[in-house]
């Protein structure tokens, strides 16, 4: 978004326009994205801005609070900024941090329960939280599986998948295991 651009919204909502502000909005608002602070203060970094941590948490809670952008708390240690305000939903990898939006006409609900006494609907958002599948792990590690059968030396996948793999399975694997609880090397 160009910074004339950035500076009508800032006036719609109510935004006075600093240098620091100014500068974390045009990584933020660059593109439609979801983004954390640290991820925002690296951007920062690498383009040589001064702008410090402090700066960059008040100015994304600010921008949160005046509805510049949307804030999403989809993980308890890191919170996200999202640059689309227009009602959507989320998927979330537990795995690799990556939010990803999901058009708000491809969720329905056949049923919600009725709004506590006294309130009003603000909006229904939807997080799907998706993880890696471990099957092309599995099927990969094939033969070491056998093996393991018959060493039965193995350790046990992720809740999700009941078979076991042999270590030397999850070793030849790695990088694709961040799904599999467990398979890791103790
Ligand atoms: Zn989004």
């Amino acid at each position: 978004m160009a910074r004339a651009d950035i500076l009508v919204q800032f006036d719609l909502h109510g935004i006075l326009p600093t240098p620091q502000r100014l500068e974390i909005a045009e990584i933020l608002l660059a593109k439609p994205q979801h983004l954390s602070a640290d991820q925002i203060i690296d951007r920062l970094r690498q383009s040589g801005s001064t702008v410090s941590k402090a700066t960059v948490y008040n100015t994304l809670n600010l921008f949160g609070e005046c509805g510049l952008v949307k804030e999403l708390s989809l993980d308890p240690e890191r919170r996200y900024y999202d640059s689309s305000t227009v009602p959507h939903h989320h998927f979330y990898n537990v795995d690799t941090g990556e939010v990803t939006d999901i058009d708000e006409d491809q969720v329905s609900f056949s049923a919600l329960p009725p709004l506590p006494k006294g309130t009003e609907s603000h909006g229904v958002e939807v997080v799907i939280k998706v993880r890696r599948y471990c099957a092309p792990l599995v099927r990969a590690g094939l033969a070491q599986l056998v093996e393991h059968i018959i060493r039965n030396d193995g350790v046990r996948c992720s809740s999700h998948l009941s078979g076991t793999i042999s270590k030397s399975a999850a070793r030849n694997n790695r990088g694709s295991d961040r799904g599999c609880r467990g398979t890791r090397d103790q």
